[in-house]
């Protein structure tokens, strides 16, 4: 596929970061070229039509979701929900606390973001260990919204993330070992 193609042209590999040993794929030149950031928007939106008739809300992940989500959500003609980092969202929130490699970390969503039976894709620049996405999820489940797909650009196979998604589906348009 030349679109694909094209995406992994623009998908830059730095070793070393953030920490030592960690190979870091940054999606920077992606977005930086407008044919390829509109090819990824395309693709995923190609992806959702063609997968699923209906869906409530796209929702984002803190904070590269919050670079491909709302575009999609435009495309498709339907609104964008941010899962974010502690502390920033105000009013009701649940949250759920999940452990990174080094340390833990906790997300939040708005207890009224989405309705019960609602139907969402969940969307982020990239899988890995899917700690960070296995958690969005969970906070999704509590307020009993209807999780389609979790969708995301790059997936890194050799974590097998996608196992921590258990009955969830996972697509990925670019995959690295
Ligand atoms: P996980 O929780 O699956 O281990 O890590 C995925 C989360 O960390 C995503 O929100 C993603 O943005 C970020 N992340 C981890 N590794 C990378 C990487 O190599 N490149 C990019 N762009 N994000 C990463």
């Amino acid at each position: 596929e030349p679109g694909l193609r094209l995406l992994r042209e623009r998908v830059r590999a730095f070793p070393d970061f953030p920490e030592p040993g960690v190979l870091f794929r940054d999606i920077s030149p992606l977005l930086k070229d407008p044919v390829a950031f509109k090819t990824l928007i395309d693709l995923l939106e190609d992806h959702v039509k063609a997968s699923f008739p209906k869906i409530d809300f796209i929702v984002g992940l803190d904070s590269r979701g919050f670079l491909i989500g709302p575009p999609l959500a435009q495309r498709l003609g339907i609104g964008f929900v941010p899962v974010r980092k502690k502390g920033k969202l105000p009013g009701a929130t649940q949250s759920i606390s999940y452990s990174l490699e080094y340390g833990k970390a906790e997300l939040e969503i708005q207890s009224d973001a989405v309705e019960p039976g609602q139907k969402v894709v969940i969307v982020d620049d990239l899988l890995a260990t899917g700690g960070t996405m296995c958690a969005a999820c969970e906070l999704l489940k509590r307020l009993k919204a209807e999780i389609l797909e979790c969708l995301v650009v790059i997936e890194l196979k050799s974590l097998k993330g996608s196992e921590k998604l258990s009955s969830i589906p996972l697509h990925s348009l670019l995959q690295y070992d």
